[in-house]
């Protein structure tokens, strides 16, 4: 893996800041206090007991459980935020620290500054990012996710639930298909001559990766490119592991026209986010686009991500479940909020 330029002075400034980000921040006892605080001032909590269901108010002195007034069983003051039962506190907050200040660092240069894993680093990044989706249908434009093909790349590694990968582009094939049912069908966008090779070779009966690698003059990672191409775009779809066939529907929602003004706005849009993730994360499955083009906002807008505003907003967001992320999908139209509107 090849850090890009971006990256690397990221990584650089990330160290930088480090300093003052443990003067902040203190011990992990410390970092407790701090995100208990921030729960703290929503300063009432019903009692998560359904037959007891007491408003508490919750007490000034900064304990992370008290009493119930209702039923005196205990309460966490945490409970149904994103900071539910979460044991260490200090990696969040280096987090969303390095968020706050536009440095944008991905899951294994994160888990090296904080000592956590890169798995949890990974999944405490996506879970940030889900609560922010909402936050962005106000400034964000909607592209379709077709145009950020590039940024995508097949898992070669199995899946945080430990399922192999296909399974996980099942599931999205379902879910993809589904949402395709609801959008009405329109003219293909244009394909490169790859596409326009591949697409020919495939028919509804289907042909293997090898027999396709056989019969036509393109590299393994061409022919994979193009393959991954022209499924997102719906031409074609997976049977088995790799084996591909004719799409027998129609798919995509919109076409992309040329001189059209917004379409090419969004075909910018499109290729900034995309070297945006092949900067920062050199690809993705495509299922992550829309958390990732959050994470992107949060790092670029500090109108609205200030210092010290993620941890109030996660204080008073809820709690994401580990399902949730796993079971998480980009719709094929997705939030990019452009450059342009932030000051
Ligand atoms: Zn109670």
């Amino acid at each position: 893996m090849v850090d890009s330029d971006r990256s690397k002075a990221n990584w650089e400034k990330a160290l930088r800041a480090m300093p003052e980000i443990e003067a902040k921040l203190g011990t992990e006892l410390n970092c407790e206090l701090i995100a208990l605080s921030a729960c703290a001032k929503r300063t009432t909590i019903y009692c998560p007991r359904r037959e007891c269901g007491f408003l508490n108010t919750i007490p000034s002195n900064n304990k992370r459980v008290f009493p119930c007034g209702g039923c005196s069983k205990d309460i966490s003051i945490t409970a149904g935020t994103y900071f539910h039962k979460v044991q260490k506190f200090k990696p969040r907050l280096i987090m969303m620290e390095l968020y706050e200040r536009g440095i944008v660092l991905s899951a294994n240069q994160l888990a090296k500054l904080t000592g956590v894993s890169t798995d949890t680093a990974s999944r405490t990044l996506k879970r940030l990012a889900l609560i922010a989706i909402s936050e962005m249908r106000n400034l964000g434009i909607e592209i379709v996710s077709a145009l950020c093909a590039d940024a995508v790349c097949r898992r070669t590694t199995k899946t945080p639930a430990g399922e192999p990968p296909i399974a996980e582009e099942t599931l999205l094939q379902l879910e993809t298909n589904r949402q395709e049912n609801e959008y009405s069908i329109v003219e293909m966008p244009d394909m490169s001559e790859e596409e326009k090779l591949v697409l020919q070779e495939i028919s509804e009966s289907g042909i293997t990766f090898d027999q396709l690698a056989q019969k036509i003059a393109l590299s393994i990672g061409a022919l994979s490119a193009a393959l991954t191409v022209l499924e997102l775009k719906g031409l074609i779809e997976k049977q088995f592991a790799d084996s591909y066939r004719r799409s027998k529907k129609l798919h995509l929602s919109m076409t992309m026209q040329e001189g059209d003004l917004a379409n090419s706005h969004n075909a910018e849009l499109a290729k900034i986010f995309v070297s945006f993730v092949k900067d920062f994360f050199q690809g993705l499955g495509r299922k992550y686009l829309q958390l990732y083009s959050a994470l992107d906002w949060i790092a670029k807008d500090r109108r609205r991500w200030p210092s010290n505003s993620l941890i109030e907003f996660c204080a008073s967001n809820r709690c994401v479940s580990e399902e949730e992320i796993e079971e998480y999908v980009t719709p094929l139209a997705f939030y990019v909020v452009p450059s342009s509107v932030l000051s």
